[in-house]
């Protein structure tokens, strides 16, 4: 599309100064030209001065979006004093019942502070297994020792180095303290959760990147579902609905759900001090004294900010795995419409494999990441990836194909599966009626299976003859993936399951200080204002980096804590 300013100011220059000076232009030029008055605008950048007005139609792909939408709490206008039908007063306020929120909340009430806390939804998002943590009791007394430069030199190098150094320096400093406080938490609650350090594999394949020991699981809880561990993420539901029913108990809370909260309140000065809800269809007015949280998670169900934050090739043939519709970037927009800075576009999300075209996995084909074994190739039969790098990384790598990651394959034999039969069982029950949607295909040799899938003839025998050919050698000269943790494919039936890419939560958000405190664009703080977990950011940059343990969890807890805990005490 030609934007019609710009296509008026560059005719002036022409007629003005001469189509022959046009590559020199600069708006000194303009002030002398007889027509300078109609000349609205000076070539801005490079992309300008060599493109001309065909700046404007610089190709950008962009995607289709077939995810969900959520119900937006945000409301951009002004909600006047005389539409308030109730209005509360209380110390904290927090918006949203997901882990960050909750553990804010329990801080601030154990800290003696009256919480109101809202949650949109009926109960609060609970969508994890595991989480980041240094340095806590049960890793202090199992004899875990975090490096804590390697952790922190891995995150910023993950970054790019476009991250501050104060929010993820306090991560590692203080979640451990955090991770403390939620174990407190769970003697509280009646389920009995236990945190244990998560056992390190005793020998990870050589991906070059470190291998740190600073992550925690829940795993070892009595009375837990025996299937938690394959259904993931969800041990976090548990562990939601138990700190809810303590916060719900705690006489220092008030926890409203099915109560969005639409935008936040200042007064003269910019402070923040509460925040607007709807409370059965009407407004309530929260007054918060010491401050307002925002932990509303991130954006994965709200289209428009997907499609304006991510990279299109991150949505548009993904699959959507997240139990809660209630993150729509509500918490986004009320802190940028106070002034908020957030972090630059591309925003992270974090993905993973195993989508289907429909929706998320096939749980038990989910089986079939622990045997590692196979190869990924792209619907030319080609490998685009090394297998054994993090999810989040072949998620990267499947979505960059040109079809958007429609149709990456997960390559095997059955003599990969039948190593671990007793577990792949299910697995293979499942085939049946992958075989009818089209996402497995199945045959007697590679030769026929790259015909019957119509990939281009040959490149499927050549993919394998050649990762056979790496597996002899103990090395892959296209990848550099670690072939001792590969195998030959030598089997006598070939087959190829749909791989796409999966969206569990989008990770960037405002910006905050070490203490979770919302800063503005110039980086000032917004008085009143804080944001933890998945609603605030500068700890990622335009990637999930998932080879480091548990961090959006773990970000979420320490800084739910630590705002609380600034909130109610200051610094
Ligand atoms: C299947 C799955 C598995 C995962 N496993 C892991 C894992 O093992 N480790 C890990 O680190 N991460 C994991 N994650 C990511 C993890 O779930 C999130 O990073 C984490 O839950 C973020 O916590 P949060 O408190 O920021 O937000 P959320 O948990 O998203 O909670 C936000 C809450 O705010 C509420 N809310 C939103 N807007 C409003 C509003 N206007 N008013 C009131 N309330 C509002 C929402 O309804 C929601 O309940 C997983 C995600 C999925 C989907």
């Amino acid at each position: 599309m030609i934007n019609s300013k710009t296509d008026l100011s560059r005719r002036s220059f022409i007629k003005g100064i001469g189509a022959t000076s046009i590559a020199v232009g600069t708006s000194a030029v303009f002030s002398e030209s007889a027509e300078a008055k109609d000349v609205v605008k000076a070539p801005e950048n490079v992309y300008e001065s060599v493109l001309g007005d065909d700046v404007n139609c610089i190709y950008v792909k962009k995607g289709d979006f077939n995810g969900p939408k959520g119900p937006i709490g945000f409301e951009n206008r002004q909600i006047a004093k005389s539409e308030i039908t109730k209005e509360y007063n209380c110390d904290v306020a927090v918006v949203g019942g997901g882990i960050s929120g909750l553990i804010a909340t329990l801080k601030a009430a154990e800290e003696g502070a009256k919480v109101v806390l809202i949650e949109k939804m009926t109960e609060g998002r609970g969508a994890f297994e595991c989480f980041g943590s240094v340095n806590s009791r049960t890793q202090r007394e199992a004899g875990v020792k975090t490096d804590k430069a390697v952790l922190l030199g891995e995150m910023h190098r993950s970054a790019s180095y476009r991250i501050g150094p104060d929010v993820v320096r306090t991560y590692v400093e203080k979640s451990g303290e955090a991770t403390d406080f939620m174990e407190q938490m769970f003697k509280k609650g009646d389920k009995g959760f236990v945190i244990a350090p998560m056992p390190l594999r005793p020998k990870y394949p050589n991906t070059g990147a470190p291998v740190i020991d600073a992550e925690c699981m829940f795993y070892n809880t009595p009375g837990l579902p025996k299937d938690v561990r394959f259904r993931s993420g969800h041990v976090g539901v548990y562990i939601i609905q138990d700190l809810t029913n303590t916060a719900k108990k705690h006489p220092n809370v008030t926890a409203k759900y099915s109560t969005p909260a639409a935008q936040l309140i200042t007064d003269k000065s910019g402070r923040v001090t509460g925040v607007i809800a709807k409370e059965d269809g009407k407004y309530i007015q929260i007054n918060a004294k010491k401050g307002v949280i925002l932990a509303t998670g991130g954006y994965d169900a709200n289209p428009e900010m997907m499609k304006a934050y991510l990279r299109p090739e991150d949505y548009s043939s993904a699959s959507w795995w997240n139990p809660c519709w209630g993150t729509t970037g509500d918490g986004h927009m009320m802190g940028l419409k106070v002034g908020a800075a957030m972090d630059p576009v591309p925003h992270a999300v974090m993905n993973f494999t195993f989508g289907s075209p429909e929706s998320f996995h096939i749980p038990a084909v989910r089986t079939l990441r622990a045997m590692g074994l196979y190869a990924v190739v792209n619907d030319d039969g080609e490998r685009f990836v090394r297998e054994d790098a993090a999810f989040q990384s072949i998620s990267n790598a499947t979505n960059r194909q040109a079809t958007f990651g429609k149709k990456s394959w997960l390559l095997f034999d059955d003599t990969m599966i039948s190593k671990n039969k007793e577990i792949f069982d299910k697995a293979i029950a499942a085939f049946a009626q992958l075989k009818t949607k089209g996402w497995l295909f199945e045959a007697n040799s590679a030769a026929e299976l790259e015909a019957v899938m119509k990939m281009p003839k040959g490149n499927l025998v050549n993919t394998i003859n050649k990762f056979n050919a790496f597996k002899k050698a103990g090395v892959d000269q296209d990848f550099n993936r670690d072939m001792e943790f590969a195998k030959e494919f030598d089997g006598k039936k070939y087959y190829a399951l749909v791989c796409n890419s999966v969206i569990l939560a989008t990770v960037s958000g405002l910006i905050i200080d070490e203490h979770g405190r919302v800063l503005n664009s110039k980086g000032n703080v917004i008085e009143g204002l804080y944001a933890a977990g998945n609603a605030s950011g500068d700890f990622f940059s335009g990637n999930y980096p998932r080879h480091i343990p548990g961090t959006s969890m773990g970000r979420a807890i320490t800084f739910g804590y630590l705002s609380a805990l600034h909130a109610v005490k200051g610094a």
